[in-house]
């Protein structure tokens, strides 16, 4: 028997573990473990609220986690409840598949000041992460925002930070962020990209559902697209996802909605200025150089803004005992191979780029590569029992698969009318649901 431990229980954590299956059948004992008593990672605090029919992919894990052979392992951290070394000793092979929760930092002059929020603390504020849930965004004050980036993390902030109540029935938006959304003040958002509408990286599907909300009408300056034949060249997707540009910018930014989402390209954020809080956004106006990099032209101006939203990528933070490249901001690794019996997967092996679908192959591909090292057959390693054991020594009580279940109806149980889970958003309030009721 082959016993390996995977940390992380999201989708590159779940994927490795269903290609581990299909190398070694019965062959294998696979614990995921998670820092939270709740499995699926970004599934669960990542996808947006309102993009129910993405976090069906949830349902397809769950028949792995309830396999024979598969355990969740929930509420133990690592490097606090159980060390690198430890599980090694553990285990035959380690799978670090911790994604990467990290925001990565603006760097420019007053992107400390409150107000300025990274997409990982706002998006998981929605999303009920307990690291979030008491971040208190400025929205009942703050008559615009900004939200940095041209990405898809940016669109789904733009778009959480336009919809009508109305517009978030079916999704599971927490009740505290509902709320908050409800009485926000925030009438235009804009999006900053340091470079072109060329450049973006949003997809045009998501880009699209901007061109549909209650409340908000998107535009985008003409003087900023290039010249239409220019579009020939490029990829379908990017091809489509321009032409959602070219047609937010044949509507009026002050139409008949009350909120306008307004993109604004060749824009480099250079500094964060207010008293004591965020309320303008000093930006430099870029030109493209020949190599496609944004250089800035001297031009500045201001946009007033009381919340200010980091969309620029994340980072894996470090595990002690780990090999980490701090230059890429995730684990040194060699094709997901860290080395003696370490493997990484998903985001934490390649940085926060693709979609949910890529973790598939990455985990699969690394589930190869363990078979191929260790084979089938018996390395006397304690597994899982042996983590029981020493869990049960420092007093951590784990979370078992069956347990979230019971997590997971209690959520079901208490969500608002068409809402498919009202999410516990504390560590505590989720363990409190597996106590006896009076
Ligand atoms: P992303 O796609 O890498 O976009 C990051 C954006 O930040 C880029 O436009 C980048 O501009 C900009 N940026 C980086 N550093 C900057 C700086 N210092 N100043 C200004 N702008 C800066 O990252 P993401 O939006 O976080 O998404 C992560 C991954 O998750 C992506 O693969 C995304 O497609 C995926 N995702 C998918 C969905 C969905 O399918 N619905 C939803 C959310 C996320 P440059 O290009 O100039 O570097």
């Amino acid at each position: 028997m082959r016993h390996i431990a995977i940390i992380g229980s999201g989708p590159a954590g779940f994927y490795s573990a269903e290609g581990l299956q299909k190398q070694y059948g019965a062959g294998v004992r696979i614990d995921l473990i998670d820092r939270l008593p709740v499995p699926y990672g970004l599934i669960r605090s990542g996808v947006a609220p309102d993009h129910q029919s993405i976090k069906a992919v949830s349902r397809r894990y769950e028949k792995v986690a309830v396999a024979e052979g598969v355990r969740f392992v929930g509420n133990v951290l690592i490097g606090r409840d159980v060390s690198i070394d430890e599980l090694r000793d553990l285990y035959d092979a380690v799978v670090v598949a911790t994604g990467a929760p990290a925001d990565r930092p603006l760097g420019i002059p007053g992107s400390d000041l409150p107000g300025v929020l990274g997409s990982a603390a706002f998006v998981g504020w929605y999303n009920g992460h307990p690291d979030f849930a008491s971040l208190d965004p400025p929205l009942d004050t703050a008559a615009a925002a900004a939200v940095i980036g041209n990405g898809n993390v940016a669109l789904d902030v733009a778009r959480i930070l336009a919809k009508t109540e109305a517009e978030f029935a079916g999704s599971d938006i927490v009740g505290h962020a509902l709320e908050a959304l409800d009485r926000s003040a925030i009438r235009s958002i804009h999006i900053l990209g340091r470079r072109g509408p060329h450049q973006i990286a949003m997809t045009p599907k998501e880009l699209g559902e901007l061109g549909h909300l209650e409340a908000a009408r998107p535009f985008v300056d003409r003087a900023d697209l290039p010249p239409e034949a220019a579009d020939a060249g490029l990829e379908p997707g990017l091809r489509k996802s321009v032409a959602h540009l070219r047609a937010f910018a044949e509507g009026a930014p002050d139409g008949d909605k009350p909120k306008t989402i307004c993109f604004e390209f060749f824009a480099m954020p250079i500094a964060i200025e207010g008293d004591g809080r965020a309320e303008r956004l000093i930006v430099e106006r870029t030109r493209l150089t020949d190599d496609g990099r944004a250089v800035g032209t001297g031009e500045r101006h201001a946009i007033d803004c009381g919340l200010i939203v980091t969309c620029i990528g994340y980072q894996t933070p470090p595990i002690e005992g780990i090999p980490y490249d701090p230059a890429r901001g995730r684990f040194a690794n060699d094709e997901g191979v860290i080395g003696d019996g370490v493997y990484c997967v998903g985001w934490a092996r390649r940085g926060p780029t693709g979609t949910i679908g890529t973790n598939r192959p990455d985990g699969f591909e690394v589930a190869e590569k363990i078979f191929a090292r260790f084979g089938t057959g018996d390395g006397g390693k304690p597994g899982g029992d042996g983590l029981d054991a020493l869990l049960q020594t420092r007093g951590v009580t784990a979370v078992p698969f069956c347990d979230w279940q019971r997590i997971e109806a209690a959520e079901a149980a208490r969500a608002r009318s068409g809402s498919p889970r009202e999410k516990f958003v504390s560590i505590e309030d989720m363990l409190g649901s597996l106590a006896p009721q009076p």
